[in-house]
């Protein structure tokens, strides 16, 4: 399908042209037709599908009076992060029209955004807890809202936030429209569904599966306490420019982010014990190349659009198979190539086995300097030594390999690089 064939006016066309996108996602085939047919909506998809398209653009198109400078379109949110992602969305896709699109969040000054509310707002993108904060000081009205959005619903419900989205749909009008997307459908959303909605097309976009093909995989199996070494290794060479390192922990975030700074790589830790602040700044340092290694937790990653990724590591694996097609879906966007590593030891065997079976392939085994041999198999497995080191906590000295120009532990010793050899060592499960 072409965009042509979605029945979108022409400063939206012009703008997706601009923004490089050739072919309408599923999602998007599917949600806007109904969308521009005015009908209410659940659609249970996860972030990476093209979903904020999926609503930004019929949006976009039905808002037809421009500068009216009443909010007329309400976007629901959890959080600061996918806020601004989905204003910048709004930007992108609506640079030809002349509808203001407004971005208010907590955590941050409320003067900048009230001021920008009074210059007028077609386009209102809130998390729930300052606009409530807002309406109930009169600073915003939505009397005059048409179409009502909720972003990721179930983890608005997960966040505390139903009392306050109650509120809101009670203070939109009662004639709107309505569309509401989750990634996943638990019963408090089916019913939440049935509260906000009216006669809904249901779509469902099956989460994947499978990852895309423009990632090369690798997975390097390795004892839990040197994953910071094999981790250093790859950070230190001139391919990784800009990568994300999955934890599965805040905790774990904060302490490698620790490590890899003693160890000269300056990194960045993003996760939900971080205040707005922190993250927004973090995630912008990152944006803009400052800072090239973003250390993260799954939550606060979600839904979070990077670009230009060219390596993902999981330092830990996922506990959820399918959060690593997510991890790994980061890495290689917009047709460029990607690398994803996994970091496995012993204890993980398990979750290994579930992401493999779960993909219906085999992810190939690279060999580092601190590579043990663990066997695949269904539950655990067992991890025998290649051979003893002579290193302490930072691993040992390579001879005869080709040093990296830093050291992780200064003063301890350096690195090798053999991590580019994909072992032949890949055993059938
Ligand atoms: P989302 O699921 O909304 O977070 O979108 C994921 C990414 O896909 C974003 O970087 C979008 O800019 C991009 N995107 C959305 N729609 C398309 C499309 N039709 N073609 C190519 N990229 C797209």
């Amino acid at each position: 399908m072409n965009f042509n064939e979605l029945n979108l006016k022409k400063p939206i066309l012009d703008a997706i042209r601009k923004a490089g996108y050739e072919h309408p996602s599923p999602i998007q085939e599917q949600a806007i037709p109904e969308m521009l047919a005015g009908r209410d909506m659940i659609a249970c998809a996860q972030t990476g599908t093209g979903k904020t398209a999926a609503f930004a653009l019929p949006i976009l198109n039905q808002l037809t009076v421009e500068k009216k400078s009443r909010i007329r379109a309400l976007i629901l949110t959890p959080t600061r992060e996918l806020a601004v992602q989905i204003f910048d969305n709004f930007k992108k896709y609506g640079r030809y029209m002349r509808l203001r699109t407004v971005c208010i969040y907590g955590g941050a000054k409320q003067g900048p955004q009230i001021a920008a509310l009074k210059r007028g707002c077609d386009i209102l993108v809130a998390t729930p807890g300052r606009l409530m904060d807002y309406m109930d000081r009169k600073i915003v009205s939505l009397d005059e809202v048409e179409i009502f959005t909720l972003d990721e619903a179930d983890r608005m419900l997960d966040m505390g936030f139903i009392h306050d989205i109650r509120k809101i749909a009670g203070a939109v009008p009662k004639k709107r429209q309505t569309v509401m997307y989750s990634a996943t459908m638990p019963k408090e959303i089916e019913s939440l569904a049935r509260e906000l909605l009216h006669e809904p097309v249901d779509i469902r976009i099956a989460p994947t599966t499978s990852p895309t093909e423009n990632v090369n995989q690798s997975i390097v199996f390795t004892e839990k306490t040197d994953k910071k070494l094999v981790l250093a290794d790859y950070l230190n060479q001139d391919a990784v420019r800009k990568s994300i390192v999955f934890t599965r922990t805040k905790h774990g975030a904060d302490h490698l982010v620790r490590d890899l700074k003693r160890a000269g790589i300056p990194a960045l830790a993003i996760h939900g014990d971080k205040t707005q602040g922190q993250r927004q700044s973090a995630l912008e340092r990152f944006k803009s190349g400052r800072v090239g290694v973003l250390v993260a937790t799954d939550v606060a990653s979600r839904g979070i659009d990077i670009p230009k990724i060219s390596h993902v590591f999981n330092y830990d694996l996922p506990e959820e198979s399918e959060s690593y097609i997510h991890r790994i879906g980061r890495a290689g966007r917009a047709g460029e190539r990607g690398e994803a590593v996994s970091l496995c030891c012993s204890d993980e065997m398990g979750l290994l086995h579930d992401i493999e079976k779960m993909m219906k392939q085999e992810i190939p085994t690279v060999e580092t300097e601190w590579s043990v041999e663990l066997t695949r198999k269904k539950s655990g497995g067992n991890s025998s030594r290649r051979g003893r080191r002579n290193g302490g906590a930072y691993g040992r000295r390579s001879g005869g390999h080709s040093y990296r120009k830093s050291s992780y532990a200064p003063g301890h010793r350096r690195y090798s690089k053999k991590t580019s050899q994909v072992s032949s060592r890949v055993q059938a499960s």
